[in-house]
């Protein structure tokens, strides 16, 4: 199992839950999208990481704070990423439910300035998109994005997490070798269930995108609002069988 999009720093106990999935055979992105979240994602990365088990993480500005962000935030991602190696940027992007979603307005600037990084640094771009995916691709392609293979790190891939767009989407991304990030959210719109089949097997992940609202949304919540009910047995329980819903979910759109 790997999880391609988790926020891990904001799930209940992330320290044991951490050394816990990292010990056993989930593996995982760890996405962090605003500042406190890459302080968290860093030092987790830091405290469990290992030489031969590369510790994946993604550093970006999430369009929901793109109204927020200073140049001072720009300039510590950019630390961030530059002492991170391995680390994708994002998960950044357009989302209609949040201010500055217009053309050409403020979350289009943040996404450029993302998409920018990541084209110069040579990374992923975890994209997020609830809204406009066309828009996307075509903010992809003006920045040139992703930029000529560079020797070292040979597959700058864009990569749609929590995959909602249609056909006309996945034409126009795969010749960019782009990466469509499945969620069980994926497959309730008609038109991206229909489109999933025609992505090829190579370019297709799993995630749950889980964060604090996955384990608060179930009437679960904490009894005195400071420790969480779960305990990490049943979360790691709970991530699995997210996991792997979401992949029977698309084995049985094949057949
Ligand atoms: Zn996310």
């Amino acid at each position: 199992m790997f999880d391609f999009h988790i926020h891990l720093a904001r799930l209940p106990h992330p320290k044991q839950l951490t050394q816990l999935l990292y010990n056993g055979d989930y593996g995982f992105i760890a996405i962090a999208c605003e500042p406190w979240e890459w302080e968290s994602t860093a030092n987790l990365k830091k405290e469990f990481s290992t030489e031969n088990k590369p510790f994946k993480t993604s550093y970006g500005i999430h369009p929901m704070i793109a109204t927020q962000v200073s140049d001072a935030d720009f300039e510590r991602l950019k630390e961030y990423l530059q002492a991170d190696r391995s680390a994708s940027v994002g998960e950044c992007g357009l989302d209609k439910r949040y201010p500055g979603y217009g053309e050409n307005g403020v979350q289009e600037a943040i996404f450029k300035r993302q998409i920018e990084l990541a084209k110069a640094l040579g990374r992923d771009l975890q994209i997020h998109c609830v809204g406009d995916y066309g828009r996307v691709v075509t903010l992809l392609k003006a920045a040139h994005y992703p930029p000529l293979l560079q020797p070292a790190n040979p597959e700058p891939r864009p990569v749609f997490h929590r995959f909602g767009g249609d056909a006309g989407i996945v034409r126009a991304a795969l010749p960019m070798g782009a990466i469509f990030s499945l969620h069980a959210d994926s497959f309730k719109k008609k038109s991206t269930r229909a489109t999933i089949p025609l992505i090829p097997e190579q370019n297709i992940r799993f995630e749950t995108d889980a964060d604090e609202t996955t384990f608060a949304a179930d009437g679960r919540s904490a009894s005195n609002g400071d420790a969480p009910e779960y305990n990490v047995e049943e979360v790691i329980q709970a991530l699995k069988e997210r996991w792997l819903a979401v992949k029977i979910l698309w084995e049985n759109l094949k057949v």
